[in-house]
């Protein structure tokens, strides 16, 4: 893997849930012709962290297909659940700095207490915040009470904001049944592995703006991000594992890259889907313009 300051660096991360769908195939070309088209680097990261969401064997199917599509990374897979220790040290330095509380609010318990909902879901009203509970046995949030709105660019969407007091409120960790949130690890693995360019779908744009966030506390540098837009299913749901996506044909490779190039609004020349599937990908990175994806 080449590296020097200037080498860009991609990733594609899949949390292993289920086979590959279009969805995935969408972000795993975006994100691979985004780094490759400038010789960057492309990583591929396992995100099994959640192990009770985890399916067994579906990581090394994923990997298969991702290969059977064609793609190459550079450097080792990286695996979420061999890097708990890593996860934790980064924990307890958030921990020692005091932006972290221990919270033993059940959704029972919470049904006295007014509940508003934002964009990524129910706000915690921070009733623990000064209980100074139990921080080895319970879930661990985030205090957001003072930080306001965060604003990124977006090379698609342009300017994102969210107001992660008002609109987020105080995020867990660290759960507890002891699994590191995915905002943790994701800030961490992107950090630690020099990730330049992070290319994912729109539905994570107001995370993005937790992992900012959590970048300045640690204070790692800012990446470049393209969220693109999501692919919906005919009831007008995202396509996802939940919404029933139905994994990927190893044998219709080609003509479903060529559909994922379609989707990202990059013309391909009619003959290509005779074409191998690594042959597409070079093609593709070689005729690569993120203007091009359609809103
Ligand atoms: N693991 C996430 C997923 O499969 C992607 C997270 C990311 O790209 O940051 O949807």
């Amino acid at each position: 893997m080449q590296q020097s300051a200037q080498t860009r660096t991609g990733r594609f991360a899949p949390t292993p849930s289920g086979p590959l769908h279009f969805g995935s195939l969408v972000a795993a070309v975006a994100s691979y012709c985004q780094s490759k088209s400038v010789n960057g680097n492309w990583l591929v990261r396992i995100e099994d962290i959640d192990t009770p969401r985890v399916i067994k064997g579906s990581a090394d199917n994923i990997l298969h297909t991702l290969e059977n599509f064609g793609f190459e990374w550079d450097g080792e897979v990286l695996y979420q659940s061999q890097r708990f220790k890593i996860y934790e040290e980064f924990l307890q330095t958030l921990i020692s700095q005091g932006f972290i509380y221990a919270c033993n609010c059940s959704r029972k318990s919470l049904l006295g207490s007014p509940i508003q909902t934002g964009p990524l879901g129910k706000i915690y009203p921070g009733n623990c915040r000064t209980k100074q509970l139990d921080l080895h046995t319970l879930k661990l949030r985030l205090n957001t009470e003072t930080v306001g709105s965060i604003e990124f660019h977006d090379n698609h969407f342009d300017t994102f904001q969210l107001n992660l007091t008002d609109e987020v409120g105080d995020i867990i960790l660290k759960r507890q049944d002891g699994v590191y949130a995915y905002h943790l690890a994701v800030v961490i693995d992107d950090a630690l592995s020099h990730i330049t360019d992070i290319v994912r779908g729109a539905d994570l744009l107001g995370s993005t703006c937790i992992h900012l966030h959590l970048n300045r506390l640690f204070k790692f540098s800012t990446a470049n991000y393209l969220h693109i837009p999501l692919i919906k299913n005919k009831t007008g749901d995202k396509l996802s594992k939940q919404t029933g996506a139905k994994g990927l044909s190893i044998q219709k490779a080609s003509e479903q890259l060529l559909d994922a190039l379609n989707f990202l609004g990059q013309k391909t020349p009619t003959e290509l889907s005779t074409y191998e599937p690594s042959y597409i990908l070079k093609y593709a990175k070689d005729h690569w313009d993120s203007k091009k994806i359609p809103s």
